[in-house]
Order: structure tokens, then C-alpha cells, then sequence
């Protein structure tokens, strides 16, 4: 049973979501406001005057034109994309039916609209940034609405046949219920608009009463930062709301310091380094933390706008707004700052001038134009060190948890590569994570060939004797960024990405290349056993490459063993039997890989002559425990018998496991029994101490030490 408190708690989670994912869907109308912005708002006022000289005062009006329609908009466009960012997400039971998510946009369009209208009318103000918060509500209100709705029958009411227009039939059909959600958003603003507010006018008064103690400053420009700060947390321009509501505490604009009072400037200069929320200190611990990803690419991205104190891209991107990861520091760094800052004034460590310096105007440049001195820019590098320190932990455990995550998508992405390229389906063009996961992959892999991310290991093959007699090389590939990948999902996107024939190339001559140098070691007799997957089988060239690489390196073709599984099908094709054909004739072994796990093993053994059959790892694994894997395996080995084929047995774990193998008919043993696959100089080692001996040769099955 779930609580109510877990129900609501995970709701409120599914909001956050929701709410986090509509500002990086709007991250593209941030970035076009933030460049208009700088822009309009240049701190150099000769470079401003050459801009408009240049481009004419039109420019002006340009930057203004691009703010309204971006800022301008915010607001209502929360509304719109959470609307249905949040619809998207909503667990629905089996018969309820939400309206299209095109419908619900235009529901939390026409939602909002009735509260501006409530509240006065639009603009650029109720329209834009300044409503971030009721964009937010109305973002979440609309498809709760909808979704309470959705169980209400009479909402049908505008149904009609399903042989209508599917486009028709759906949009009469969220009528009814797009029409209850809007009268119940005007009934709502209604009420909201007629319920008194408190008044301001307290704040007036606080100043003095404060002063009679204390400083009144202390307490006013850390009172002015915090609620900044909290209101910018919620997405609201905190600036402006205090500006608007709390100009008593504040100095008059040009009026020198006065203890008594906050004072803009220091608050611009001292503590919004950056922006609101001292973020220049977030963007550089962003920078010591993230090496690489999306948070790395956020503060590359907000390098030029921090300097000149333009922080949109870090509250929307990263984002801060609505992240309790980035609540405390966000508070903690700017008090810090300003706490700073104060004591600086208080104890003459700067002496603030007069001056009005635009608030874009970089941090170290405005310390100086305000105090005339070093110490200005001292305070406020020290400032920057200060808010680096504040952020960092916090950054540090966002970027874990993100690493997490990116760890469990991952891993959820290559079960499914796998598992979706068994049954011939392409995940790199799923339209999901697994694809997104799937072409990132594929692209790294192709970058990867070649390079020393990609290596062969190299697992050994024992004789009945004991003695290693060849190896499988097996594909390891590490990524930069996750590390070891599973070698089937190298493959499996090869195969569906068109790489896997460069990929195979570069397998067989790495490993031929191998293959020569243990040769000039005295290791001729060990087979090197290449696999080959069944695209590669279809390349009519594919045997000359074979042959190419054979002798390029010296190798006799009866030291190479190509391995060809039948588990995803080997494809039935003239090019294919006359391939296989050929390779036989060259004196290359085949064996069949993964025997008895695909439907058609049997089928296969009559169109190409096999030398050996490797029985699939799923009936060695448990051959100790179940009888009629035994039986399967007795059979094959008699039909290996018949046809002159080996039978290998992979997956060789355990002394006993091997025993029985012996007892029903294997003739070669690979497994962690023996070793697991080697890197270069630990296999060759390996392969000198357990190479075929000399006929007086010691007992059998000296089974050697399980290497790490
Ligand atoms: P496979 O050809 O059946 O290779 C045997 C797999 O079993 C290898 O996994 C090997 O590391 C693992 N193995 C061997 N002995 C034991 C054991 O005793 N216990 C356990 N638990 N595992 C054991 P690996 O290296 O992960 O390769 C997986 C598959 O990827 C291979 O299956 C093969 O189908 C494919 N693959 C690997 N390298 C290549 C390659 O170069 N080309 C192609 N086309 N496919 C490759
Ligand atoms: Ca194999
Ligand atoms: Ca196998």
C-alpha cells in the first residue's frame, strides 16, 4: 500500500520534473533574450555609442523588440510547455483518456490568458519573466485539471463515431473538458483578484526601527538579498519585485552610502558577481567539478554572459530554479558575499564612491570604478574564491547523482541494444534513450577504430591433455566516458550502424598480426580462433581479405579458426555458401559458434563443412544440475563425431563442470577454469607455461591457478 504521504511526495517530484525539464525546453528563447540583453545593455558606453552609431538607433529598438518576444513571453510560454511536459508525464488509469498534448498546451494558453486578464491586461510584464511563477501554477493546474476531468463521464458528451476524422474526433472530444478547466481558472483568478493583499506600507517604517539599534544596513541588504535570492529560486525576477514593493529600504538611486539603508550598488558590485546568486562561483565550480557533459557544456556556454552578470542560462539551464540541490548555496553564497562586503565598508577596508555603474559591467572592473582602488577588486576576487568554495560541494553531489544516473541509463541502453539486435530490431533508430544512447555509442565506436580504446584479449583453449592448444580473440572496447563496453553491444551496433565490416577488418588483422609475432615465439601450434559476425559472411570480399591478411602476415590458413555464431542467423545467400566455400578451400578452420541456442544449428551444418562445434555457453553452464542438458550435449558431440568435427566447450568453470564435459565427448575446454581472456604479455606468458609438452608430458589436467 502507498501512503498518502508518498503519494504526495512523489507527485510533487513528478512537478519538479516537470517544471526543471519546461525551462531546458525553453532554454532556446533564453539564449535568444540573453544575447539581446548584453547587447542592449553593453557596460562600455563608448562600445555602446559605436554599436548605435554603426546600426542606427533601429539597434535599440532591435534589442528591445527580441526581449520582449523572449523574456516578454516566458512566462506564458511556461504555462504552455509544462502543460504539457506534465501531461506527458501523468500516470493515467486504463480507461482514462487525456485530451492530445497539443490540446492541453492551448488549455494552459487559454488559462493563463484568463489570469492576466484578471489582473490587468497583457503585457510584456504579465506576459513575460515577472510571471514565471503563475506560469508555473497554471503549467501544473491545467492537466491535474484535465486529468480529474477525464474520469468525469459527462465530459464525453462531445464524442463522436470513431469513423470521423481521427484529428476531428479528437478535438470535439476534449472540448467539454477544456471548457470546465477554463471556467474554473476564471473563477479562480476572480477570487484571487478580489481577496485583499496585504499592503507594503510596513516596510516603510522598518529602516528607522532598526537603525535605532544597529546599522540598519546589515540587516536590510542581507534582508533585500535573501528575498531576492528566494523569489529567483521560484523563477521570479527578484530584482524587480523588490524594486517594486520594497523601495524604502533601499538608498535613492545616486544618493551616496548610508548605513541605514541597503544600498543597490554594493549589492550589484559585491555580491551579484556573476548575477543574482553570486554565479560567476557557481559557473567556475561547474568548470573544477565537470570534465565533460552537460554540465561542462552549460558553463562553457554562460562563460560570456556571466562576466557581464547575465546568469539565465545557469538558473534555467543548469537549471537552479526549482533544484532543491541548488537551494542552499544559492542562498548561502550571496549572504556570505555580502556579509563580507559590510564588514569591508564598516571597517574602511573600501571606501564606496558615488557612481553608477551599469549593472552588466564585468566583476574586478566595477570593483574598481566603485572604490577607485585595488581593494575593490580584491574584495571581490576573494568573493569569487569565497562563493567558488560555497558551490562546489553542492556541484560535486549534482554532478554524482547525474553520473548515477547516466550509469543506470546506460546500462538500461545496452541490455536493450543487445537484446533488440537479437530480434533484427535497430535501436539506433529508436526514437528514446535507448537510441539516443545507441547513436552516441555508434558514433564513439566509429571515432574508436583504430585507436588504442579498441584491443583485442585473447581467451585460451585447453585440449583434453590440459595443454592450451589455441585462443579466441575477444573484442575490448573502453570508452572515454563509461568505461569497459560489453564487446555484443560493440558489435551489435557495428552491425547496425554499417561499421561492423571495418570493424571486422580491423579485428582479423590485429589479430593475425598477433598471431605472426607468437609465431617467432615458438608458438605456432596455438590456433587463433577470430570471431565473425554473419553481415561480415555477406561481403563478397570478404575472402580475399581473409586470404590478404593471412599472407600478409606469414600465417599458415590452418592457424586461423573463424568463428561464426547462428544465434542472430546466419544470413541463407548464395555470397554466403560460395564465402564459406572459399575460405575452406583456403585451409582456414570454421567452427559454429553458440551451437544449440538458435533454431537452426542443424540446418547450418549441412551447408558448410564445420571443424568444430562450440556448444552454447546456456547448456555447459548448467550441465551439473540438469540431466537433459547432458543429453543435448551427448548428442551433439556424436554428431560432431560423425561429421570429423571437434566439440568445444565454453563457459568451463568449475573441475567438476569440466569432468563431465570430458566424460560426455568435448574435445576443447575454454573458461575462467583456466583463464579468463588476456591482454598481450600476460597471454603470451600464460601460453608458454601451458603450450602442448613433449610426449613424456605430465598427468592429465594439471589445472592451472585461475588468473585475475
Ligand atoms: P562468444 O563468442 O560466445 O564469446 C565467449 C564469451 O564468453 C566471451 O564474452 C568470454 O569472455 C565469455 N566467457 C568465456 N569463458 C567464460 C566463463 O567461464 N564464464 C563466463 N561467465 N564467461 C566466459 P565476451 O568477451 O563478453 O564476448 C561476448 C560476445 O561478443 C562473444 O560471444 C561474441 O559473440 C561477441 N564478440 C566478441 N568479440 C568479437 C569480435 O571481435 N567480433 C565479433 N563479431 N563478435 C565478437
Ligand atoms: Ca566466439
Ligand atoms: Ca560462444
Amino acid at each position: 500500500m502507498v501512503s498518502p504521504m508518498q503519494k504526495l511526495s512523489s507527485r510533487l517530484a513528478l512537478w519538479a520534473n516537470a517544471v526543471r525539464d519546461s525551462f531546458v525546453v525553453l532554454l532556446p528563447i533564453t539564449f535568444f533574450g540573453v544575447v539581446a540583453v548584453l547587447l542592449g545593455n553593453f557596460p562600455v558606453p563608448a562600445l555602446q555609442d559605436l554599436i548605435f552609431r554603426t546600426f542606427g538607433s533601429g539597434w535599440q529598438a532591435l534589442t528591445t523588440w527580441v526581449i520582449d518576444a523572449t523574456y516578454g513571453v516566458f512566462g506564458v510560454a511556461l504555462a504552455v510547455v509544462l502543460s504539457i511536459q506534465l501531461a506527458r508525464r501523468l500516470p493515467l488509469a486504463d480507461d482514462e483518456e487525456m485530451p492530445p498534448l497539443a490540446a492541453v498546451g492551448i488549455s494552459g494558453l487559454v488559462n493563463f490568458m484568463f489570469c492576466v486578464l484578471a489582473s490587468g491586461g497583457p503585457n510584456v510584464d504579465t506576459l513575460g519573466h515577472r510571471s514565471m511563477l503563475l506560469g508555473i501554477a497554471i503549467g501544473i493546474a491545467t492537466p491535474e485539471m484535465l486529468r480529474l476531468l477525464a474520469r468525469v463521464p459527462a465530459m464525453g458528451c462531445m464524442s463522436l463515431g470513431y469513423e470521423t476524422d481521427p484529428e476531428f474526433y479528437r478535438s470535439m472530444r476534449s472540448t467539454p473538458s477544456l471548457v470546465v478547466a477554463g471556467l474554473g481558472t476564471i473563477l479562480v483568478a476572480k477570487a484571487l483578484v478580489l481577496l485583499p493583499l496585504p499592503g507594503m506600507g510596513w516596510l516603510n517604517s522598518v529602516p528607522a526601527t532598526i537603525d535605532a539599534r544597529i546599522d540598519a544596513d546589515w540587516v536590510l541588504t542581507n534582508g533585500a538579498v535573501l528575498v531576492n535570492q528566494v523569489l529567483w529560486f521560484f523563477g521570479v525576477h527578484g530584482g524587480k519585485v523588490l524594486d517594486h514593493q520594497a523601495a524604502a529600504i533601499f538608498g535613492p538611486v545616486g544618493a551616496s552610502y548610508d548605513p541605514s539603508l541597503a544600498w543597490r550598488p554594493l549589492i550589484d558590485v559585491f555580491v551579484h558577481l556573476g548575477g543574482s546568486g553570486a554565479t560567476l562561483g557557481l559557473m567556475v565550480a561547474l568548470f573544477i567539478v565537470a570534465r565533460e557533459g552537460p554540465y561542462r557544456r552549460i558553463a562553457q556556454m554562460s562563460v560570456l554572459p556571466s562576466i557581464f552578470n547575465i546568469n539565465e542560462i545557469l538558473t534555467f539551464g543548469l537549471p537552479i530554479a526549482l533544484n532543491p540541490v541548488f537551494l542552499v548555496p544559492f542562498l548561502l553564497a550571496p549572504l556570505t558575499l555580502a556579509c563580507m562586503a559590510l564588514i569591508a565598508v564598516h571597517t574602511d577596508l573600501v571606501i564606496l564612491h558615488t557612481r553608477s555603474i551599469p549593472w552588466t559591467t564585468p566583476p574586478l572592473l566595477s570593483g574598481y570604478l566603485l572604490t577607485d582602488s585595488w581593494r575593490g577588486m580584491a574584495l571581490q576576487a576573494l568573493g569569487l574564491v569565497v562563493s567558488t568554495r560555497i558551490y562546489l560541494p553542492f556541484v560535486r553531489r549534482a554532478e554524482a547523482k547525474r553520473f548515477e544516473a547516466q550509469a543506470a541509463a546506460f546500462a538500461r541502453a545496452t541490455a536493450a541494444i543487445v537484446a533488440e539486435g537479437q530480434q533484427r530490431l535497430a535501436s539506433v533508430r529508436r526514437n528514446d534513450e535507448v537510441g539516443l544512447v545507441a547513436r552516441g555509442l555508434l558514433a564513439d565506436l566509429t571515432r574508436d577504430i583504430g585507436s588504442t580504446a579498441l584491443k583485442l584479449a585473447f581467451q585460451p583453449k585447453h585440449d583434453r591433455t590440459g595443454a592450451a592448444v589455441g585462443v579466441e580473440a575477444l573484442l575490448r572496447w573502453t570508452h572515454r566516458r563509461h568505461g569497459a563496453v560489453r564487446p555484443d553491444v560493440a558489435v551489435t551496433l557495428a552491425e547496425e550502424g554499417g561499421l561492423i565490416r571495418r570493424l571486422g577488418i580491423w579485428v582479423l588483422e590485429q589479430a593475425c598480426e598477433r598471431k605472426a609475432e607468437w609465431n617467432r615465439l615458438g608458438l605456432s601450434r596455438i590456433t587463433m580462433a577470430i570471431n565473425v559476425s554473419p553481415l561480415q559472411l555477406d561481403d563478397p570480399l570478404f575472402p580475399a581479405t581473409v586470404s590478404r591478411c593471412i599472407a600478409q602476415h606469414g600465417l599458415a590458413p590452418g592457424e586461423i579458426e573463424l568463428e561464426i555464431t547462428e544465434s542472430h542467423g546466419i544470413p541463407i545467400s548464395p555470397v554466403v555458401d560460395d564465402n564459406l566455400a572459399q575460405i575452406a578451400a583456403m585451409g582456414v578452420s570454421l567452427a559454429m559458434d553458440d551451437f544449440g541456442m538458435g533454431h537452426s544449428s542443424l540446418v547450418h551444418l549441412r551447408r558448410f563443412h564445420v571443424h568444430s562445434i562450440k556448444i552454447d555457453g546456456s547448456l555447459t553452464r548448467v550441465v551439473l544440475t540438469n540431466p537433459t542438458c547432458g543429453n543435448i550435449i551427448r548428442s551433439i558431440t556424436a554428431l560432431a563425431r560423425a561429421q570429423q568435427a571437434k566439440v568445444v566447450a565454453e563457459f568451463v568453470e568449475t573441475a567438476a563442470q569440466r569432468d563431465i564435459l570430458l566424460e560426455l565427448g568435448c574435445d576443447i575446454f575454454q573458461g575462467y577454469l583456466y583463464s579468463p581472456p588476456l591482454f598481450c604479455p600476460a597471454c603470451i606468458e600464460y601460453l608458454i607455461t601451458h603450450a602442448p609438452r613433449s610426449q613424456s608430458g605430465t598427468a592429465r589436467f594439471e589445472v592451472p591457478a585461475l588468473e585475475g
